[in-house]
């Protein structure tokens, strides 16, 4: 078949229209598959980054603990006993600082970021702060809070019910979950973002420890530990939006799940394989981190600021912190329990549904 020049040409117009149609195609399907895997990237750096960040650490075992977060949020999640009046309340009530610009490679620029927090006033103390908090307590509550200078003292009244005899490393269930209250007991210096920058404090921990109720002191309420010998995540159970210390161990604003109390925390022994005995020290002391108000910090996919900085290649969340994994309690962790008893509302992270991030908060 004989081709003129006039179709030659409009042949070659039509080929270079399809390469260009051909290239830009390929630029998209390219652009659509970095995206997604930056996406996945990004959602499984949440979860399951955890596995990386223990093994931090250096423990094998610290590396299977990370794998298991407890999710003792499906049944905070999922019931939400009030989500109406109580949660509203608690929005307007709860001042959202305003968002700190930070510094941004990117803008080319390198401006100075307005300080987080006014200056340090010097020789500022938790008390100058806080007060000593004897208006923020009925007198009952489960976990009580006071100052002292730059003393914090914790009051932790806890019945222990179920399995609590059982060992670990010839440790009973209920001494591990003690150790691991007395987790957040410890000397704390404060940073621009949390308290004053320096401030030396200090955080005393005293646990008021019943068994099966038996030689409860009259009229002050105590939040259960509830030793499961079986593998299964642990949790704590109460309404995100119904955060309230005065329910603490109480049937008040309660998950009704398995007729656990308010603040109830729920411990099994293992998740798959048995825990040490330290891995059980953690996750007892995370799950006390739910009784004093505090959110998960795992999953929730943080910025990367100074006051949270980034852990490693893609993990979002404080480097160690015991409501994130497995780590340590860190002075953001006081500050957090310290909003949540003043306000009595609870403190998250970000704000993530019924969760409002916390005041505490500060780098972001
Ligand atoms: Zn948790």
């Amino acid at each position: 078949m004989k081709i003129s020049e006039k179709n030659r040409k409009s042949i070659r117009r039509k080929l270079t229209a399809i390469s260009i149609i051909l290239f830009t195609w390929m630029l998209a399907i390219a652009y659509t598959l970095q995206q997604s895997t930056a996406y996945s990237d990004g959602a499984n750096g949440t979860w399951y980054s955890w596995e990386e960040n223990e093994s931090v650490d250096g423990t094998q075992s610290q590396a299977n603990m990370e794998s298991n977060p407890e999710a003792e949020e499906p049944p905070e999640r999922q019931t939400q006993p009030d989500t109406s009046a109580a949660e509203s309340e608690r929005e307007t009530g709860s001042a959202q600082p305003p968002a700190e610009p930070e510094n941004s490679a990117a803008s080319g620029t390198q401006t100075v970021a307005p300080p987080e927090k006014p200056p340090a006033v010097p020789g500022r103390t938790l008390e100058d702060k806080y007060g000593d908090l004897s208006g923020s307590t009925q007198g009952y509550e489960a976990v009580r809070q006071r100052i002292n200078g730059n003393v914090l003292t914790l009051d932790i009244f806890v019945n222990f019910t179920g399995s609590y005899m059982m060992t670990l490393e010839g440790k009973t269930y209920a001494a591990l979950a003690k150790e691991g209250f007395m987790l957040w007991q410890g000397e704390f210096s404060g940073s621009k973002y949390d308290f004053e920058q320096d401030m030396r404090f200090s955080v005393r921990v005293n646990i008021h420890d019943i068994y099966n109720g038996a030689g409860a002191r009259s009229g002050q309420n105590y939040f259960n530990f509830h030793c499961v010998n079986a593998s299964e995540r642990g949790f704590t159970n109460y309404g995100v939006g119904f955060y309230d210390r005065a329910y603490l161990g109480t049937s008040q604003g309660a998950i009704p799940y398995r007729n656990y109390t308010n603040g109830a925390i729920v411990m099994y022994n293992r998740l798959g394989s048995l825990y040490t005995a330290n891995q059980y020290i953690k996750v007892s002391a995370h799950e006390f981190g739910h009784v004093l108000g505090l959110g998960d910090q795992y999953g929730k996919g943080l910025p990367h600021t100074a006051e949270i900085p980034l852990a490693g290649s893609g993990k979002r969340y404080i480097e160690g912190d015991i409501m994130g994994g497995h780590g340590y309690v860190t002075p953001n962790d006081i500050e957090m329990a310290l909003e949540a008893y003043v306000t009595d509302d609870y403190q998250a992270f970000v704000n993530d549904g019924y969760e409002k991030r916390s005041g505490a908060i500060k780098g972001y």
